[in-house]
């Protein structure tokens, strides 16, 4: 799958291609936080057909504290517009991208809910997808979208 994506300002983009995971609704604190939205839409990607465009030197980056054990919690920014650009984990393999930075129609949809113990208040769950507590399992790559 060809996916592109960008920040608000245009300064920074990335294209990728490989497998996609669809969206993951993670409605973890920490994720309503970092995005300002009520959940957090989270695709996984191949990190090894994924490429920055634009500027990266415009990309900034935050980690939060370590809660349990690590890895950290990184978030990647735009720093001119703030946008949250995605998280490339070279040793996972993968990348982390909010769907909603994506451009045209990606053809994907929430598949699942994780973190539904920290749901916020204001959003109420309409669709039929699957409700995970807490982190759910690790998707296998071979049964996403090639
Ligand atoms: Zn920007």
């Amino acid at each position: 799958m060809k996916l592109s994506g960008s920040c608000l300002c245009g300064a920074v983009g990335f294209r990728l291609e490989g497998w996609v995971s669809p969206i993951q609704a993670c409605h973890a604190a920490r994720c309503r936080k970092a995005t300002g939205a009520l959940y957090a839409p989270e695709i996984a990607a191949s990190s090894a057909q994924f490429n920055w465009v634009g500027d990266t030197d415009a990309i900034a980056s935050y980690e939060a504290p370590i809660l349990h054990e690590p890895p950290a919690y990184k978030r990647n920014f735009c720093a001119r517009c703030g946008s949250p650009l995605p998280v490339v984990l070279e040793d996972a393999g993968y990348a982390i991208i909010h769907a909603g930075i994506l451009d045209g129609d990606p053809d994907l949809r929430v598949f699942r809910h994780a973190f539904t113990a920290q749901q916020s208040p204001c959003c109420d769950i309409t669709d039929a997808a699957p409700q995970y507590e807490g982190q759910p399992p690790t998707p296998d790559p071979t049964e996403l979208n090639p």
